[in-house]
Formats: C-alpha cells, structure tokens, sequence
C-alpha cells in the first residue's frame, strides 16, 4: 500500500465500495459509523427501541444478534417496527455457530436483514467449517446480501492458527508466538473472502473484519490486512472495556489507523455502566471521527478545563447543558440546517483564552472569571456581539445558538425569541 501523507493524514486506502441496503461502504464513501444492540433480539419492542434510539443517536447501520430460532423469528417484526417508525437504519444479522441453520429455516430474517456477519472462527469444525460456511454464502447470493467476515481473536479458527503454528515451527527461525496469532488472523479472513467468493459471492458484496482487544496487535493486524486486499475494512478494538478507558484504548487504536488512511467504517466497542446508555458508542465513534477532522457530526462545545480563575460550577454547567443541547437538536437540525454539523461554539471561564476562544468559534460565550465584572460577553463570527448578565445567562446563550442556526444555516430571519433576548436581557456592548 502506497502511503502519501497530505496535512499529516496518509490518503485513503483505496478499498472496494459496498453497500449495505443505502448505505455505502468503501470507495469514496465517507467512514461509517454503526453499533450493535444488547437488547435479547427475541424482545421485539426493546430491540426495536434500542435501534431506534441508536439511529437517531448516528449510527448508519445496526448489529444484532442472531443466535436462536426466537431471535430469528423476530428480525422481520423488529424491521417493521423501526419502519413504521419511518427508521429505515439496516440491519445487520451476527451469526455464531447455527447461523446456516438459522439463515435456512427463516427466510424472512434472512430477507429483512441488510447484511449478514459471519465468525469464520464460529461456523464449525472439521469438514463442516466449509459446508456450514458455503451455505451462509450461498444464501447471502440468493438473498442479494452482502457479508462481514467478521474475525476475533476470542474465536479466532483453531484450524487455521494450529496449521500456521505448524508451518512456523518448521522455520529456520521461527516467528514469536504473538506474530504467528496475529498472522493467523488476518488469514483467516482472507482465505474465508476467497472461498466465499469461490462460492460466487461477488468481491464487491464482502467487508473484513479482525477484531482483537489489544492496540498494537490490532494496529499492526489492520496494517498487514489493508495491504494484502481491497476489500471495506470494519474496524474496532473488541471488548475495549469501561468508561474512559474503553474511550481512550478505542481512540488510540483507531486514530493510529484512521491517520494511515486504513477503515471504511467504525465501531466502538464500549461495556455501558448498569443501565447506562448505549448509544455512548455511537457518540464516542463519531467523536473520533470529527476531532479527527474525518467528518462532521454535531457541533461540538469547546471549553476550557476551569482554574483558580473559575468562580463557580456554572461554567461547567453551561459547557455540558450547551453540549446536550446541540445533541439533542441534530435530529431534527440535520434535516433542516444543512452543514449545521459543523457549528463551532465556545464557552470559556474566564477572559484570559475566552474571548479570544470565543472570536474562533462560530458562537462563543466568555463567563466572568474571579474579580471581573459579572457579564459575560458573546461572539459570533468573530464580533462581540451581545453582553449577558443576570440569572438566565443559559437559557438567553441557547437563543442566540437558536438564532444563529436559523440565520447562517436556515436561510430565514431571526427567530423572535432570540430578537427578545438581544433587545431586553442584554447590557450595551462594552468595550473591555
Ligand atoms: S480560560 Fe480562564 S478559567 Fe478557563 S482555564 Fe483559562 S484561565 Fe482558567
């Protein structure tokens, strides 16, 4: 693989395009962002809502698993449902071990589903693997689908791995252990690509995956993949863990792939707290993305991290209630501001780095800092453009955000609401 570096990013890997129902994958195609639910499939309504809610959170394709005649049984009423709620995220269906009896015994599943993940390391042993295998394929050729060969390092084939352990110790100097495995990975995946295609799925129906829990295994894993083929690679740390360390170990490793141009679309494994909230993966991944200047999801609030300067926890609240704002708007600015996604907005503790902060971004808000006066001036495309006092510097900051979406990516006036604000709740502009 060529590597020509342009602002410190390497050009895209040239990869095959795919598609997953609309969804492109691959090519010139943006990268992808999609999840997986943990809802029991078998549960029409709760996996209905959680696809539902992890579309409306971004993510383009949706992952549940298959793994039971119930679960089965219930894909076409969960496709209807998100349908009739006019959600028409595809669906993918992750098989394991009786995915051929599953795909077999329920056409209609197999027909709902968008695309199908197959575990190479999971269709059986022995004589079976390649029967079990082939079926799968040929019911994705049958059905028009397209297939992740999905491999992990948890269920990497033992046939596989055994037989390269074999070849390696027969060398002259042999490679370590961890070299063979992940050299095992990526041959499973590729040897499955081209019997499935040997079955006659064609090359443009196939996306490869080889998921493994470590970051320089899966850095060094996708390096050799994505320079060994051009099928669309699916990336992810699998089991990447809790809270920030599943943020952080995911960010890592894909930002070190995403830099070389490596990845065609995304997913960010992170274990929800209890009762936490699953669609944190989806905006974890489009974080990545965006920070990374890949692709523009929501807009983001940039904040300083408060000091000795700070005067009170407000500043942090404003900071995340303005960020929750903005995310929780996209759903319906999408539609109707178009490149709203790329709104920069500022809030900042103090006037040391915040006006000049604030004159960045698109809309930026600078609170009072210790010993300052209690205002808090706002910038807009780089003018000062209001002063905000008194007790509801909050609510008349997200106006003027409502106002500034309407007027830079709506095309029409100023709300009157926002006109309210900038007429009663303001002090002149003052020069500091
Ligand atoms: S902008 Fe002000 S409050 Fe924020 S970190 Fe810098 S000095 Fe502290």
């Amino acid at each position: 693989m060529s590597i020509l570096y342009l602002s410190g990013r390497a050009s895209r890997r040239r990869s095959r395009q795919m598609r997953i129902g609309p969804v492109r994958v691959g090519g010139d195609a943006p990268v992808m962002v999609q999840s997986m639910t943990n809802t029991d499939t078998a549960d029409v309504a709760a996996t209905v809502e959680q696809v539902f809610a992890l579309a409306q959170a971004g993510s383009e394709v949706v992952r549940i698993t298959v793994n039971s005649p119930e679960a089965a049984a219930a894909v076409p009423a969960i496709r209807e449902g998100l349908d009739r709620r006019h959600c028409n995220v595809p669906l993918v269906g992750d098989f394991h071990f009786n995915g051929h009896k599953l795909l077999r015994d329920y056409p209609e599943c197999a027909q709902a589903l968008a695309k199908y993940r197959i575990n190479p390391g999971n269709v059986g042993r022995g004589e079976k693997h390649d029967a079990q295998f082939t079926q799968m394929i040929e019911i994705a050729i049958r059905e028009d689908k397209p297939v992740r060969i999905g491999v992990n390092w948890g269920s990497l084939d033992q046939e596989v791995l055994g037989r390269l352990m074999d070849e390696n110790a027969r060398l002259a100097n042999p490679l370590p252990a961890q070299a063979v495995m992940r050299r095992a990975l990526v041959t499973s995946a590729l040897e499955s690509a081209a019997l499935a295609e040997r079955v006659g799925l064609p090359g443009d129906r196939i996306c490869l995956s080889c998921k493994v829990s470590d970051v320089q295994d899966l850095v060094a894993v996708y390096t050799d993949l994505a320079a060994r083929c051009d099928y669309p690679l699916h990336l992810g740390l699998t089991e990447a863990g809790m809270g920030s360390k599943g943020i952080v170990a995911s960010t890592a490793a894909l930002a070190i792939l995403l830099e070389q141009g490596i990845g065609d679309t995304i997913r960010v494994s992170l274990t929800p707290e209890p009762g936490g909230d699953r669609t944190q993966e989806v905006t974890v991944a489009q974080e990545i993305l965006q920070t990374m200047g890949i692709r523009q999801f929501t807009p983001l609030v940039t904040a300083c991290p408060g000091c000795g300067r700070t005067t009170s926890t407000f500043f942090q609240e404003l900071a995340a209630k303005t960020q929750s704002y903005l995310r929780a708007m996209m759903p319906e600015w999408r539609e109707r501001y178009p490149g709203v996604e790329s709104m920069s907005v500022a809030v900042m503790g103090c006037v040391v780095n915040g006006p000049g902060e604030s004159k960045l971004a698109n809309i930026g808000i600078s609170l009072p800092g210790t010993g300052e006066l209690p205002v808090a001036p706002v910038y807009e495309d780089g003018k000062k453009t209001v002063t905000l006092k008194g007790e509801h510097i909050a609510e008349e900051f997200q106006a003027l955000i409502d106002a500034y979406v309407e007027r830079t990516y709506g095309g029409r006036d100023v709300p009157r609401a926002a006109a309210e604000v900038r007429e009663a709740a303001v002090i002149p502009i003052v020069a500091r």
